[in-house]
């Protein structure tokens, strides 16, 4: 039988206990073997936007899926040298030894499906993965007309009420942000001062 496996794309600075419980969810009500939690290099979508250096934002990934056997951190976008286009991340994964017994599920926000037609080759992603949309909002959404119906699954699931940029905002304010994100990751923006 052919695993079923998660990708998870996101600049995650920081990687937050909204994005744990979206990938929890996502693997119990999809029965994924597994999720991949891809941090990105350059995000096409922020180019403006100073990140948290590559290391960091991968240490505090790693930091939060610690605890979960079947949640895994891949570098394979932090290391590339080119914008993190998730047609390439796709196209990867789909001709790695993986893909041989593998089929892939590429996880995202409601916020970044309303982006989706802006998206590089937006149209083909459908070729290597399914498309799994967690809500972010009460507001309806609806598949791009460029999906057919059976490749976006919608997840069922309650609306979580965190962000990053929320985080760093909290941060820079000097509020407590414990409840928010794990306690290492937690920990992590401490040490390096990160959002200050
Ligand atoms: P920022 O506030 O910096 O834009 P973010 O909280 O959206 O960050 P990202 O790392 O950009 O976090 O998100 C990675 C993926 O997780 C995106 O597809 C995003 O839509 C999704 N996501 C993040 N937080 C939530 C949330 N609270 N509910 C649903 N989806 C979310």
């Amino acid at each position: 039988m052919r695993r079923k496996v998660g990708l998870f794309g996101g600049t995650f600075d920081p990687i937050h206990l909204g994005h744990v419980k979206i990938a929890e969810t996502i693997h119990r009500q999809l029965q994924l073997d597994g999720i991949i939690f891809l941090p990105s290099g350059i995000p096409p979508h922020k180019t403006g936007l100073q990140l948290s250096d590559n290391l960091i934002r991968q240490k505090m990934v790693e930091a939060a899926i610690a605890t979960y056997p079947f949640f895994s951190c891949s570098d394979f976008d932090l290391n590339r040298k080119t914008p993190s286009y998730t047609i390439e991340t796709l196209r990867h994964f789909y001709h790695s030894a993986l893909g041989r017994t593998a089929d892939f599920f590429f996880i995202m926000g409601q916020d970044s499906l309303e982006n989706l037609a802006s998206w590089r080759y937006a149209a083909k992603l459908s070729q290597y993965a399914k498309l799994i949309v967690y809500p972010r909002s009460d507001d309806r959404f609806e598949c791009p007309s460029f999906l057919g119906p059976e490749d976006l699954i919608t997840v069922n699931a309650e609306i979580l009420q965190v962000s990053s940029t929320q985080i760093r905002q909290m941060v820079r304010a000097g509020q407590d942000i414990s409840q928010f994100v794990p306690e290492e990751v937690g920990k992590i923006i401490a040490t390096f001062s990160l959002y200050r």
